[in-house]
């Protein structure tokens, strides 16, 4: 395993960094975690993203500074301030959105690229939620797949992926040549898990409730920011203390 100043980290937001929240507008940046974080950045020499299910302009709320990023499951993409981003959805997402509405307990977030139907304050409906979801994908004249999280169902353009954006990362300066380390808590983070075992990197994957293919596992977001803080202290003692 590479030292921890040539690792390339990738970071899951909401479940990893974040304490789950209620609903998605309600999650708590930790005052300390930004600066972490930007000190990690620099330490790596830029080598740190964020990679979220997240729409690009949420993860800037939530993180200003326009860092890089991989938001709405890879189908937004920033490096280096450039974005680039898979095509905006059509008529048939603003369809299932506008029939998700009419369900009672249904939290309906429209996202650029995607919709989110978070069914946490009503369980009972989360069958007919997914039957919505892979009716609007049968339906749709653009590729869509149905990608589902913590009480959450997705449907995002078929091209968007948390593996294929850590990839790509890892192609790009100054990723390129790092030992990626990808930090993430979901069964959306799976794809990210496998693209960087493939790349001999580290997957580390928070909490123990669901099987996943990552090699080691951390207790809580509490853990990672712990976690991340120490990496950012022996990096620091590293970059004063040997030269
Ligand atoms: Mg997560």
């Amino acid at each position: 395993m590479a030292e921890a100043k040539n690792w390339a980290l990738f970071l899951d937001i909401d479940g990893t960094l974040l304490d789950l929240a209620a609903k998605p507008d309600l999650v708590v940046v930790p005052a300390e975690l930004p600066g972490v974080l930007a000190a990690l950045t620099a330490h790596l020499g830029g080598a740190l993203a964020l990679i979220s299910g997240r729409t690009l302009s949420d993860i800037d709320w939530l993180f200003p500074g326009g860092g890089d990023a991989a938001g709405s499951h890879g189908a937004e993409w920033r490096r280096a301030g450039m974005v680039k981003a898979s095509a905006a959805v059509g008529p048939e997402l603003h369809a299932l959105a506008a029939g998700a509405e009419t369900l009672p307990g249904i939290l309906v977030e429209r996202k650029p690229l995607a919709v989110a139907l978070h069914y946490r304050d009503a369980p009972q409906l989360a069958a007919q939620v997914r039957g919505l979801a892979h009716n609007a994908v049968a339906a749709a004249p653009v590729a869509l797949r149905v990608l589902e999280g913590k009480s959450v169902i997705e449907v995002v353009p078929a091209n968007a992926d948390k593996g294929a954006a850590i990839s790509r990362f890892m192609t790009c300066p100054p990723f390129a040549g790092r030992c990626p380390v990808f930090i993430g808590d979901d069964v959306t983070d799976e794809s990210g898990f496998s693209a960087v075992n493939r790349l001999g990197g580290r997957s580390i994957h928070v909490g123990g409730n669901i099987d996943s293919v990552a090699s080691r596992k951390i207790a809580s977001p509490t853990a990672v920011r712990r976690w991340l803080a120490g990496v950012e202290r022996k990096l620091r003692g590293h970059a004063h203390g040997q030269s």
